[in-house]
């Protein structure tokens, strides 16, 4: 998998230190809150291992999936629930933990969603967050790292479902996508 990646912009490293700082503010911001963390597979779910374990407070653990980008590179504007929470979120204090935020076109699906079901508060944070993609005015509470507006995988993200457990986030070589 290596060899197709043109270059590597958060390490393994950067990635535990972006963990354990975002861990530090969200044991401080979280502690009497009994929060919810929902996770929002598939990308979300390495970051979820690593932050979860900085955290130390209580809190519940779910996972939520939701389909925005149909295989390509380009999101296609429509959300699909592919799978819901099972817990009873009403009057319950929320962390959706997100891989990268782009158009914001998902984060806002999702916080219409639980705020429909009347969560008490809904706090976001995001491994990723692509400022320059945005389309829609939503933005996240607790962020690993801004990046550039490039299509980046590893480390949760993926291109046709591939790279997932590359244990850095890099940008793929054009020639992966031309083959
Ligand atoms: P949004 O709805 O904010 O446009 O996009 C959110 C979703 O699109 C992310 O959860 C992710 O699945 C996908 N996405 C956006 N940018 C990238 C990217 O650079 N690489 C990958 N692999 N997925 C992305
Ligand atoms: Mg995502
Ligand atoms: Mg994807």
């Amino acid at each position: 998998m290596d060899n197709d990646i043109e270059r590597i912009l958060y390490s393994r490293d950067d990635i535990a230190k972006a963990a354990k700082r975002l861990g530090k503010q969200l044991t401080n911001d979280f502690q009497d809150k009994r929060p919810i963390i929902i996770s929002v597979l598939k990308g979300a779910i390495l970051f979820t291992v690593d932050v979860i374990k900085e955290m130390d407070v209580y809190a519940e653990i779910d996972f939520i999936d939701v389909a925005s980008y149909h295989g390509g590179t380009q999101s296609s504007g429509e959300i699909d629930l592919v799978r819901d929470i099972g817990s009873d979120i009403a009057g319950r204090n929320i962390l959706i933990i997100e891989d990268i935020i782009d158009t914001g076109r998902t984060l806002k699906y999702l916080i219409d969603l639980l705020k429909s079901r009347n969560a008490a508060e809904i706090k976001v944070c995001t491994l990723l967050d692509k400022e320059e993609g945005r389309l829609i005015d939503v933005k996240a509470d607790y962020v690993g790292f801004s990046v550039p507006n490039e299509f980046v995988v590893g480390y949760g993200l993926d291109y046709q479902e591939l790279y997932r457990n590359l244990p850095y986030v890099g940008v793929l070589k054009p020639s992966v996508y031309t083959n």
